[in-house]
This record gives structure tokens, C-alpha cells and sequence, in this order.
């Protein structure tokens, strides 16, 4: 007998079900809105035309990239994404008090940081938002840190419960760890603003709460790396401690490379020192070292000049097309009198638009319309382009109507 018969079945992601669903679905006019990823006007997976340089740079010295690295990573990979993150200038790196991990793209960030919390915070709880992307919990749940939720999205106003979220956070104990999301928020597209982040900065502060930014769309929101980081420059400005996980899978299109960084902010080199020694202890019985590949294209991009204008412009473009779907979208169910306000498709920001659809709505417009997004409403802007949005109009209209 199976030793393992005894075994519940564990539902599938949401997202992946009906990522299964999209691609098992034979209509010609089916729509691919649901998973977070960029697509071009064709509906094609994009290659970044820099990274594509700076992999054909990389094919010339093919056997520098296939031993062992240490286990924190290639370390001007790791130096040049935190100063991407805080600026070059950054108090905070100038004295030497930021550790920086490679990881396994922001879930592996995520998940190394939360073993650590959970090695030596443990006593905490974590704070994340309501609602959140939807693997946030369970790297703390599978860590053993018990999670706890804020308020964030008013459904009310298609925006920010400012409000809720200071009454919560101001409830929170004393110490608790607090996820943030740096900019474009998944899955609301509702960002504070940067008045609201420094009033949430001054409360977490006062009652030293650890805030945990997740960092997954750095220039993909306003098109500027620098304006995009400004929510983590605040809070490491002011010399407390900070934890930041990075991706690159969205803003270079790397989802497969798996390329992604854990910073840890700490009060002195001194500390930062001993903290690298333990995440080096949670990295090493878990994969040991990180792969090259991705990485080494980054490290490409950063460290060049030209390529890194190259990448500004376009994460540029990319968020251009973004925003013109909003606009495309918006007008087109203005146009046609859809019932309803859908100001907040234009108002929201980065790659996702939160509809205010609900699970039926959008249960209704899949097995209508093959239309494919999450059943809490999510539209990845990205899955849209000119030619899609009259079907989509049709199906949001018939919908709600
Ligand atoms: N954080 C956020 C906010 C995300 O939206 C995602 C991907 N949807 C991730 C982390 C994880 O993605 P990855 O591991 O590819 O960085």
C-alpha cells in the first residue's frame, strides 16, 4: 500500500486553472487575460531587443558561465541591483549596511526572506494586503509566520482605503512585519500615493513595524526606474531596517530565467555582516548556489550604460501600450454605453486593471466569450490590444447588463 494514499488533494493555483482552461479551449477568439505577463499588440511574448544584445554578448565566453558561484550570487549582480533599487548614492550601500542575495526571482526572494524571518522573527506576524497577489501568504504560512491581513482596496472607489489601511497597521502589534508592494500593486493597480507613502512611513516607524517591500515592476508603472523605486528610497532614507525582494521577470521579461534579488537593509555593517552568514544558512541546504544564465544578462544590462538607456526606453514603450489599452478600453465601453463607472481603468496603473467584475461575471464572460482572466476580476492590460478590446467591450457589456 501507498504510504502516501491517504493524501487531500490540493486544489490548483487559480491562475494556473485557468491558464489550463485558456489553452485547452479551441475558439479562434479566445482572449488570454489572466496570468501577469507582457504581450505585444500581436499577443506575442516579448524579447526585450537589450536582451536579446546582451545575450549575444554572452555566447562569446560560453565556459565562464558554467561552475559554481557562491552561494549569495555574482556579486555585481547583486551590487547593481540594489543600487537600481536605492539609488547609487544610497546612504544605505555607501555604508556598506545593505546585504543583497541573488534569488530565485521574486518568489525565491520572497520565500528566502521568509525563512529567515522565520529563523529569527518568529515571535511576529506578518501584515499583507487585502487583497494581495495571491502566493503572498504562503511563503509566510509555509515558514510557520502567522499572517494577518490589511485593508487596501475600497471597491466602493476603485481605489487606495487609505483610512483602513492606517487603522490597521496602527493596530498591528508592536514589531509586526508588514508587505508592501513598491509600485503596481497586484492584482488592484492601486498605488499610494507618495504624500501617503510618507504618512505610512512615519506610523510603521513609530511603531517599528519591519516593512517587506516586494519590488516586481520597477519601470513598468510610470516608465521610470527611479520614479518607480521612490516608495523604497523613502523608507531606507530615514536609516531603519528594510527588507526588499526584486524581480526581473516582468520588467526585462525574464520569467523563465528565474532572476530576482533579496536586499535586507540593516543598521550597521556590522549587523549586515552576521545577517549575510544566515541567509547564506537558509540558501545552502536549499539549492546551494543560483544559476548564472539570467543573472549574467542583467548584470550586462546594468553594468553598460547605452544598454541600460536601451532598457529605459523600452520599459517606456511597454508601459505606453499599457496605458493606451486603458484609454482604448475605457472609450470603447464609454462608446457604447456600457452600464457602470469604468473611470478607474484609467486611473489605475501599471500592468493590471481590477475590474469590480465578480467571480460570476467572469465565469459568464469565459464560457460566453472565451475570455480567460482571474476569477477575482484582474485584466493583465497586457493580454489586450486594439483589435481585442471590441470583444472584450461586448463581453464586459453583456455582462453587466
Ligand atoms: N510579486 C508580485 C507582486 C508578482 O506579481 C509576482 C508575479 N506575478 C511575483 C512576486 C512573483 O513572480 P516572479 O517569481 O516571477 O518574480
Amino acid at each position: 500500500d501507498s504510504k502516501f494514499a491517504h493524501l487531500p488533494r490540493v486544489p490548483e493555483a487559480p491562475i494556473f486553472a485557468v491558464m489550463s482552461a485558456y489553452k485547452n479551449d479551441p475558439s479562434p477568439v479566445k482572449l488570454n487575460l489572466g496570468m501577469g505577463v507582457y504581450r505585444t499588440e500581436e499577443g506575442k511574448p516579448f524579447l526585450l531587443p537589450v536582451v536579446r544584445e546582451a545575450e549575444l554578448l554572452l555566447v562569446n565566453d560560453l565556459e565562464a558561465a558554467k561552475d559554481y558561484i557562491p552561494t549569495t550570487g555574482i556579486a555585481e549582480f547583486n551590487k547593481l541591483s540594489a543600487e537600481l533599487i536605492f539609488g547609487a548614492d544610497s546612504h544605505a550601500i555607501i555604508k556598506n549596511r545593505v546585504v543583497t542575495v541573488q534569488c530565485l526571482s521574486g518568489t525565491g526572494s520572497l520565500s528566502i526572506g521568509a525563512e529567515f524571518l522565520a529563523r529569527h522573527y518568529k515571535q511576529h506576524v506578518v501584515y499583507i494586503s487585502q487583497p494581495s497577489y495571491e502566493n503572498h501568504p504562503n511563503f509566510f504560512i509555509r515558514a510557520g509566520i502567522a499572517v494577518n491581513t490589511y485593508r487596501y482596496y475600497d471597491p466602493e472607489t476603485h481605489g487606495l482605503d487609505f483610512q483602513g489601511l492606517l487603522e490597521d497597521l496602527n493596530s498591528a502589534p508592536q514589531g509586526s512585519i508588514v508587505l508592501l508592494q513598491a509600485c503596481g500593486h497586484n492584482p488592484t493597480g492601486v498605488d499610494p500615493t507618495l504624500q501617503q507613502w510618507e504618512v505610512i512611513r512615519q506610523l510603521m516607524r513609530s511603531k517599528e513595524l519591519l516593512p517587506f517591500f516586494d519590488s516586481a515592476y520597477q519601470g513598468l508603472v510610470s516608465g521610470n526606474l527611479e520614479e518607480d523605486a521612490q516608495s523604497v528610497r523613502l523608507f531606507v532614507a530615514d536609516g531603519g531596517e528594510c527588507f526588499i525582494a526584486q524581480s526581473y521577470s516582468k520588467t526585462m521579461g525574464l520569467y523563465a530565467e528565474r532572476v530576482g534579488a533579496l536586499s535586507i537593509v540593516c543598521k550597521t555593517e556590522e549587523v549586515a555582516c552576521r545577517v549575510e552568514s544566515q541567509l547564506k544558512d537558509v540558501i545552502s541546504p536549499t539549492y546551494f548556489t543560483p544559476p548564472v544564465y539570467g543573472a549574467s544578462i542583467v548584470t550586462a544590462i546594468l553594468r553598460n550604460r547605452e544598454m541600460y538607456s536601451q532598457w529605459n526606453s523600452e520599459l517606456k514603450a511597454m508601459i505606453e501600450r499599457l496605458i493606451n489599452m486603458r484609454k482604448h478600453l475605457f472609450d470603447a465601453l464609454c462608446d457604447k454605453g456600457t452600464p457602470g463607472d469604468w473611470s478607474h481603468i484609467v486611473s489605475q496603473v501599471g500592468m493590471y486593471t481590477f475590474s469590480g467584475l465578480s467571480e460570476e461575471q467572469v465565469a459568464f464572460m469565459t464560457k460566453e466569450y472565451h475570455i480567460y482572466l482571474s476569477p477575482d476580476g484582474r485584466i493583465n492590460m497586457a493580454g489586450l490590444s486594439a483589435k481585442t478590446v471590441p470583444h472584450l467591450v461586448d463581453a464586459i457589456h453583456a455582462a453587466v447588463a
